[in-house]
Formats: C-alpha cells, sequence, structure tokens
C-alpha cells in the first residue's frame, strides 16, 4: 500500500512513514538503504553526526529512483551553529548525500548553554532562500526554544523532531505544535528497544486482536495521531514489517489505551534531555 504523506506548512509534502539510519554502521548503509528502498521506502531520515551520509548517497545514486521521488532529510550538528558554519555544513551534505538540495534540513539540537540556537535557525531560512533545502525544522526544541526562535525571525519551523513513544509522549510540545501548524516527527517510535513497550497490554491486545505485531500497533498509534515517523532497522525482515502498517486502523479505544501508557511525569525518557546535549 501507498504510503501517506503529509503536508507541512510550508506546502511540501513529507512520506509520513520513513527508515532512519541513526547508528547504522557507515559500512553497511548503502546496503540497508538499498534493501529500504528495494522494500518501498522513500523518506530517508539522517544527520551529519551519524557519519553515512555517503552510504546513503551512493544508495540514492545506484536506486535508479527520480529525485522527486526520494524523501532525504540531515541535520545541521551542534559544534555548527555559529558564524557561516551552517553554509559549509550543509554545502558537505549535499556532497556527501550527491544531491542538489535535500527536502528538509533541521537543526539537530539547541544546545541551550552555547545560546546560538536562534542564530542558528536564522542560518537555516538563508538556506533555505539559497534552494540547498525546500524545507527547514528543527529538532530537540523545547517550547521555550521554539518560541525564541519564531519570535526572533517570524519564521516557524516545518517540523519539530523529538523523542515520542508511549511511555514518553511530550504532550506540552505537541500541544505547542498543533497550535502553530508544527508537524511532529516521532523519533525512537518504538523507545529505542530500551523498555518493555511491545510487553505492555494495550499494545500486545491489539497486536493479537489485528492480527499484527506489537511494533506493528505501535507504529499505528503514532501514524494515528498524524506524527511522521522512520523506524530504525538493519534487517529486511523488520524493515518489511514495519513498512505493512496501512491496512489496519486502531480503535478509538485502542489509541486511547496507548495513550494511557504515558508516564506523565516525562520519567518515560530514554534519552538525552534537551538541555543536556552541547
Ligand atoms: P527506534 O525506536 O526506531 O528503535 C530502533 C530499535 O528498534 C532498533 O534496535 C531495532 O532493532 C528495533 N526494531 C526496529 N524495528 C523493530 C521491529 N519491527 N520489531 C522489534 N524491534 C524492532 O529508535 P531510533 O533508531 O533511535 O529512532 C528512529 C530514527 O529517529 C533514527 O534512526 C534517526 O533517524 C532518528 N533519531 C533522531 C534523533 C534526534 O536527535 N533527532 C535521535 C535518535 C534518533
Amino acid at each position: 500500500m501507498t504510503i501517506p504523506t503529509v503536508t507541512l506548512n510550508d506546502g511540501n509534502d513529507i512520506p509520513q512513514l520513513g527508515y532512519g539510519v541513526f547508528k547504522v554502521p557507515p559500512a553497511d548503509t548503502e546496503r540497508a538503504v538499498s534493501e529500504a528502498l528495494e522494500v518501498g521506502y522513500r523518506h530517508i531520515d539522517t544527520a551529519a553526526v551519524y557519519g553515512n551520509e555517503a552510504g546513503v548517497g551512493a544508495a540514492i545514486a545506484s536506486s535508479g529512483l527520480s529525485r522527486g521521488d526520494l524523501y532525504v532529510t540531515t541535520k545541521l550538528w551542534n559544534d555548527r551553529h555559529d558564524g557561516e558554519e551552517p553554509h559549509a555544513a550543509i554545502r558537505e551534505s549535499l556532497d556527501k548525500l550527491r544531491l542538489d538540495a535535500v527536502d528538509l534540513y533541521l537543526v539537530h539540537w539547541p544546545t541551550p548553554a552555547a545560546d546560538n540556537y536562534v542564530h542558528a535557525w536564522e542560518k537555516m531560512i538563508e538556506i533555505q532562500d539559497a534552494g540547498h533545502t525546500r524545507s527547514i525544522g528543527v529538532s530537540n526544541h523545547l517550547v521555550a526554544h521554539l518560541e525564541r526562535i519564531v519570535d526572533a525571525t517570524g519564521v516557524v519551523p516545518a517540523v519539530n523532531q523529538i523523542e515520542l513513544h508511549p511511555a514518553y509522549q511530550q504532550r506540552e510540545i505537541t500541544d505547542w505544535a498543533a497550535g502553530k501548524g508544527v508537524k511532529i516527527e516521532a523519533w525512537g517510535p518504538l523507545g529505542q528497544g530500551k523498555y518493555d513497550l511491545f510487553g505492555a497490554e494495550p499494545v500486545a491486545s491489539a497486536a493479537s486482536a489485528h492480527g499484527k505485531t506489537p511494533a506493528q500497533v505501535v507504529l499505528r498509534w503514532h501514524l494515528q495521531h498524524g506524527f511522521i515517523v522512520f523506524p530504525k532497522s538493519v534487517r529486511r525482515e523488520r524493515l518489511e514489517e514495519n513498512r505493512d502498517v496501512f491496512d489496519f486502523d486502531l480503535s478509538d479505544a485502542e489509541v486511547a489505551a496507548i495513550d494511557a501508557l504515558d508516564s506523565g511525569d516525562g520519567s518515560g525518557r530514554v534519552s538525552a534531555h534537551p538541555d543536556e546535549v552541547h
């Protein structure tokens, strides 16, 4: 089944399901991305700091797919926010990806201790104006960071890519984003395998009710909330499993039961807090 698209606040469309390559070893990236493209993924989420943009670029180049059928995201790393560094960084990323432009370029982390995320956002606007990316957005930005960049520039990011999975739903950010037309990209959509999400009762029971796997139920939950997801795996059978989530619907009650897995106090977070990343 076709992967649906979501329309961003700048009018561009993004496939709602993609393939993320965090921790895919550089030497394995061309093979893994090629398999993802064979399985039907058309949206790849990488980052300069993952060290595997060249592998993504090699897979795209050998895929035979036309550029317009692919959606590629990469991210500006934290040590390149200052001065004209963001311009140099996107040129390097495009070189490795063998592309003239990416579809989406993100500020990877706000690094609030350095207090340079407003400057980084101003540079993202220039990079978009220069045609090096079709859309611009941010990642790991809290509401205070989002409000500050919008106040300073008047430009609202197309997306905020944040850690989000059933135990950690970040509702303050998702509510703010819904009000401003910012789409949420959920990273770590499966909780990075760091807690027993698949054994949680509402996930397990929906899986058996629909004849799907727990991972498919969790991905379906994200999709029904309107989140954009790009689960990571280097195994072809899991790439296929994660792609096969468009032939069933969770009921409102099933969605609500998974909603109730939120820790409520932020303790469900499995990775770094934005204030801790420099
Ligand atoms: P994830 O939640 O996608 O979890 C990946 C883990 O789940 C892997 O260990 C994999 O083996 C396992 N898995 C995948 N499919 C499965 C299945 N069907 N059944 C059972 N286990 C399965 O976590 P992630 O990779 O951290 O997040 C996805 C993507 O988000 C990344 O690849 C990256 O593109 C992006 N990301 C962004 C940031 C950021 O700071 N912006 C941080 C982390 C990840």
